[in-house]
């Protein structure tokens, strides 16, 4: 029985009352009929009674009144009194005979019969019925009436009842039953018991109605099921959707981040960065497409050279590089400067043999390339590869890592635009330095000239003040050069001249000290560290190791050989000199010397 429903009056009971009400209404106004009939029937049965008892004896009473017999009229009175339902008889006569019998009562129906003996008026007889007497027989009849009547409908109630119970209640209650299990735990019909569906009266119609109801019902949950799986389904569909797509555009705003991060880092590149750069692209590359290698291999000749490679740990890396002229099917779509999509390298077994055998070596499944290029052809190529699974790449994919090649593109160009600038400024700096040693060496001896004997010659004056040491310059001349050149010839003259600058150079060898060819056959000499008691040695080494080298000099006044003339300075710390000024002052010592003889030095130890 269903949960909620009480059932407070159950059909036999109402059936009970009704019954019982409408048998007793039924019952009362058949009595209440009845008694009518009864007591009018009563009442007409006693008025013909004494009509008839009148009848009879009416005669006979007038003659005993005629004859004044008071004990016949007694005696015939009384059988009438005696009557039923009579209860007063009352006789009043002319002549004096007065019978009076019975009682007078207060429900009382009176009859009078007028007395004649032969057309003389003798009085009159009442005669009067007792009408509660009557009702009282009525009431006991009715009593009786009312208890068969109650018999009679407490037996039919009960058979009613028990009829009700068997054949409607109890086969109601399971219809219930039953009806409260439909559609509960399972969804599955539930079979109406047989012995209701058999019913041929209104309960099998309502089984039955109640089991058509049922399966149609179940059609219709069968449909609303599935057309709320249906609905369900497409909200995961398009919940999916939705979800695929957010994901696409949160990977498009990453990796353009990314992309743009990247292209920025190109743009402020620093030299000798390429190699964390290109890292950096391979590895975001790498964090944004499903891939488990990715290189960048730029073109030498017939071979690909990787700059940088990505792999995933565990990865191997294909350091080696790649010889391209098998390649002929790559190096063709390497003209065109496209995206080279390879979803299944299985695919590429009869197309490209060569390309597939080295990929089939490199355990890759599945190749994306894009070519690098300067706009007008490929110098190389950005590869991201995947060894376990056939990598998908969606349009907008493809476009991104082209992006990304195209930003390496720029990165390799700029290197390269940068190392050849570099070796172009090399080139220069070298060719100015050669030009700068040339400009500054003479040619004959080797030597330096006088340009660069003046800075040096500058710098052991600030050398000598930050130190306070003390240094030397000289002047050398060779003697009677002139006429050595007319007697030996100039070519000759080359020759003593470069003999004379590599005694120089044998006896000043210390790494700051400086000799210099400063005129024709004139010498600087530049001693970074002197003092009083060396200097005056020193130079005349020099002066000596000249005269040693025994060159013939048959034009030379004062000896057989080639000699110099030396002046020397000895510079203090604290002199505020200007380097011509001290060659100046070299200069005057060795005029000195020359006029002193030649073949000699002379100093200045206290300039
Ligand atoms: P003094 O002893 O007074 O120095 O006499 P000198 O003859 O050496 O001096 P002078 O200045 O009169 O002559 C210098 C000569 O040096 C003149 C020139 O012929 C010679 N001379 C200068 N430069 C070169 C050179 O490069 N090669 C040769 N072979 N001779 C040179
Ligand atoms: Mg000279
Ligand atoms: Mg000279």
């Amino acid at each position: 029985m269903a949960g909620r429903f009480q059932l407070k009056t159950p059909i036999a009971k109402r059936l009970v009352i009704l019954i019982i009400s409408a048998s007793t209404l039924f019952a009362l106004l058949s009595v209440a009929i009845q008694l009518a009939f009864n007591y009018m029937g009563a009442v007409r049965h006693a008025e013909s009674w004494v009509d008839d008892y009148n009848r009879a004896n009416l005669a006979t009473i007038e003659r005993a009144v005629w004859q004044s017999d008071q004990q016949l009229l007694e005696k015939l009175l009384r059988g009438l009194v005696q009557q039923q339902y009579v209860a007063a008889v009352e006789l009043n006569s002319i002549g004096g005979v007065d019978v009076q019998l019975g009682q007078q009562v207060a429900k009382q129906k009176s009859y009078l019969y007028p007395l004649n003996w032969h057309g003389v008026v003798l009085g009159e007889l009442r005669i009067g019925l007792d009408l509660s007497l009557i009702k009282q027989d009525i009431t006991a009849q009715a009593l009786v009436i009312l208890f068969t009547n109650g018999l009679k409908t407490f037996l039919m109630s009960l058979i009613i009842l028990l009829l009700v119970g068997y054949l409607v209640t109890g086969d109601l209650r399971l219809l219930a039953d039953t009806a409260d299990q439909i559609f509960t735990e399972q969804q599955e019909l539930v079979p109406l018991p047989s012995r209701l569906l058999q019913r041929s009266d209104e309960i099998g119609l309502v089984a039955s109605s109640m089991q058509q109801l049922q399966q149609r019902l179940q059609v219709g949950l069968d449909a609303r099921m599935k057309a709320e799986q249906a609905l369900q389904q497409y909200h995961q569909e398009l919940e999916e959707s939705v979800q695929q797509r957010t994901e696409e555009l949160n990977w498009q705003t990453d990796a353009n981040q990314l992309l743009s991060e990247i292209s920025l880092a190109f743009l402020n590149q620093k030299p000798n960065n390429t190699k964390a750069l290109l890292q950096r692209a391979s590895s975001a590359i790498a964090s944004l497409f499903p891939v488990e290698l990715v290189a960048v291999l730029e073109f030498e000749r017939q071979q690909a050279v990787y700059r940088d490679v990505w792999a995933l740990p565990g990865q191997q890396n294909p350091f080696e590089s790649i010889d391209l002229s098998p390649l002929g099917q790559l190096k063709r779509r390497m003209v065109n400067v496209a995206p080279i999509v390879v979803r299944d390298v299985a695919k590429l077994r009869r197309i490209a043999p060569n390309e597939y055998a080295l990929l089939k070596k490199m355990k890759i499944n599945s190749f994306i390339g894009v070519p690098l290029s300067d706009g007008r052809k490929s110098f190389g190529l950005l590869a991201c590869a995947s060894l376990k699974s056939c990598v998908t790449m969606d349009e907008h994919q493809v476009i991104l890592l082209s992006q990304f090649a195209a930003a390496v593109s720029g990165l390799l160009i700029s290197e390269k635009n940068h190392i050849a600038m570099a070796r172009l400024q090399n080139e220069l700096l070298q060719v100015n330095e050669r030009l700068q040693v040339l400009a500054e060496t003479d040619e004959l001896t080797g030597l330096v000239n006088r340009r660069p004997f003046k800075r040096e010659l500058s710098r052991a004056v600030t050398g000598a003040r930050r130190r306070k040491s003390q240094f030397a310059v000289m002047m050398a001349d060779i003697d009677f050069f002139k006429a050595y050149n007319d007697h030996y010839g100039h070519v000759q003259g080359d020759q003593a001249l470069k003999q004379v600058a590599q005694a120089l150079s044998k006896v000043v060898q210390r790494s700051d000290d400086c000799v210099a060819r400063v005129g024709g056959e004139e010498f600087a000499i530049l001693l970074s560290d002197a003092n009083k008691q060396e200097l005056p040695l020193m130079a005349q080494r020099i002066v000596d190791e000249v005269a040693a080298l025994q060159i013939e000099h048959l034009g030379s006044n004062i000896a057989k050989v080639l000699t110099i003339s030396l002046g020397a300075v000895l510079v203090e710390p604290d002199d505020v000199l200007e380097p011509a000024k001290l060659l100046e002052m070299a200069d005057a010592c060795l005029y000195q010397a020359k006029n002193q003889g030649r073949n000699r030095a002379v100093f200045d130890l206290d300039s």
